[in-house]
């Protein structure tokens, strides 16, 4: 049988804040002292939908947006990703700090790789 990890695989639509970790969203949560984003299953989309907001709304510094982006591509190479298409909505994010090109900038400074990073590559479509 194909051991599917070891698999090459290509993130095609990938939003930062759909993928931030259940442990990192509870945490932020804890911090920002708010309800845990659920995790699912949802009965639909407008469930997903809001369990989304709630996780944007999470990320509320530059550290935040820099640890939910290296913890995306330390799970994108744990699962064989080697190619990865990330998605922002800056707009929803404070505003000041996440704007337009200047949000890109931190975002990479966020996925700057280290030992632990590993996939080949990581488009910057959004
Ligand atoms: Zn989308």
């Amino acid at each position: 049988m194909t051991d599917l990890l070891a698999l090459p695989k290509a993130e095609l639509h990938l939003h930062l804040e759909g993928a931030i970790r259940a442990d990192t969203a509870a945490e932020l949560a804890a911090r920002h002292g708010v309800p845990a984003p659920p995790t699912g299953p949802f009965a639909g989309l407008g469930d997903f939908v809001v369990a989304y907001e709630r996780a944007r709304d999470l990320i509320g510094s530059l550290e935040d947006l820099h640890r939910v982006a290296r913890e995306l591509v330390e799970d994108a190479a744990a699962q064989g990703v080697v190619w990865t298409e990330v998605h922002l909505i800056p707009r929803r994010m404070p505003a000041g700090w996440v704007r337009g090109r200047p949000c890109w900038r931190r975002f990479w400074t966020g996925c700057a790789p280290g030992p632990r990073l590993s996939p080949r590559r990581v488009s910057s479509s959004g």
